[in-house]
């Protein structure tokens, strides 16, 4: 890099790339684990940066190398692409032309600023002593994941940092928030039968009524974050879908429950199943019912490291100035970043997308989901100046 030339000055020559490949990616989202395009998009897209050793280590991801003049560390970044099944209410000109899917919460964003972060550094290559490995991750959005995909697939081997961002409708652009240790939570799943014995409805003493019961497991189960833990304990038990019955005079005989449970803590985390089910046991036995029950455990919650999480400072300081940090609000979300973050020391960090004046305000996952554009320009940025603090040799 030439000394005159600082990295926000560099990133500019990319801004309007980097909107312009968000754009045409949001208007082409894919589901998890069938990003087929996008991934497709993402390999070409980097080919035509040179000097990159790109490779597809399964068949929706894309991971590219970049390997500097002088031998060094390894720094990890990485962007996850993949879309929701959501049909888009938005009505910009870059609409989704999927029907049904959508990137809700930013993915196109993420892809797109890691893609000007590499076209910036890969024309800076004699400037790096190390390597910088640029993740393309499928299917952060379903469960099982992308991320431990890759780690099996050895994408993670000798990285010595891993980091990753989330623009953030939470955060007002203009901020960009990064916290050491735990920032999301582990997101698991529970999925409850109740059976009963149905019958006709103006007859209740012929039946044992599962929805009756459902409804008191349902009230019952909120005693758990609500008196058996700890109050400074962080944790969720969400019921978030129950199914039952066909019509007004029938008793079904069986409702199904599903839902999520949130933790940060592993102990209460192990005892989460332990405590729905002693709920389960009591009240469909009180009422003569019984029941099946499935806890599935997520992804590992997202605990920064704190070198890691003072190199993404650093960044942030170096490339936007110090107005820009601020201390990261944890959140009850999952990420399955954290699958990287059990192979090398990681930060994520989130980017605020948020602007009242535009009304840019929408959660992630809703059908009005939108984020402000100049948000891509800080990930961009960041990443640029992680790398050459990381890998700078000082040269160019
Ligand atoms: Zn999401
Ligand atoms: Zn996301």
């Amino acid at each position: 890099m030439p000394a005159s030339i600082s990295p926000s000055e560099t990133v500019d020559t990319v801004r309007d790339d980097v909107i312009g490949w968000r754009r045409h990616l949001h208007q082409y989202p894919e589901r998890s684990f069938h990003e087929e395009r996008t991934a497709q998009f993402v390999a070409d897209t980097l080919a035509t940066f040179g000097g990159l050793d790109i490779t597809r280590p399964t068949p929706t991801s894309v991971l590219a190398r970049l390997v500097g003049s002088a031998p060094g560390p390894v720094l990890a970044i990485r962007a996850d692409i993949d879309a929701l099944p959501i049909v888009e209410c938005n009505t910009h000109d870059f609409v989704s032309r999927n029907p049904g899917v959508m990137h809700a919460c930013g993915h196109d964003g993420h892809t797109a600023m890691l893609l000007g972060a590499v076209k910036v550094l890969a024309a800076q290559r004699d400037a790096l002593a190390g390597e910088v490995r640029f993740i393309f991750q499928h299917a952060e959005e379903l469960y099982p994941g992308g991320a431990e995909e890759l780690v099996q697939a050895g994408v993670m081997d000798d990285v010595d940092i891993v980091i990753g961002a989330h623009l953030w409708t939470p955060l007002a652009v203009g901020k960009v928030g990064v916290k050491a240790g735990a920032l999301m939570a582990a997101p698991d799943i529970i999925r409850i039968t109740i059976t009963g014995s149905g019958g006709h409805a103006a007859l209740p003493q012929q039946t044992v009524d599962p929805i009756a019961v459902a409804a008191q497991v349902i009230t019952n189960l909120q005693h758990i974050v609500a008196r058996n833990v700890d109050p400074l304990q962080p944790s969720v038990v969400s019921i978030t879908r129950i199914a039952g019955g066909t019509t007004h005079n029938v008793i079904p005989g069986e409702v199904e429950l599903e839902g999520t449970v949130r933790t940060f803590d592993e102990t209460l985390r192990t005892q989460m199943p332990k405590l729905i089910e002693r709920i389960l046991a009591g009240v469909t036995s009180a009422h003569g019912a019984s029941y099946t029950f499935a806890y599935e455990r997520g992804y590992r919650p997202v605990v920064n490291d704190e070198r890691a999480s003072e190199l993404v400072r650093r960044a942030v300081v170096r490339a936007l100035g110090d107005g820009v940090l601020t201390e990261a609000i944890p959140t009850m979300g999952g990420e399955d970043f954290s699958g990287y973050q059990q192979r090398a020391p990681g930060a994520f960090f989130f980017i605020g997308a948020r602007c009242e004046e535009r009304g840019i305000v929408q959660p992630h996952h809703h059908e009005r989901f939108d984020i402000d554009e100049r948000a891509l320009d800080y990930g961009t940025r960041i990443f640029v100046a992680a790398t050459l603090d990381f890998l700078g040799t000082g040269k160019g």
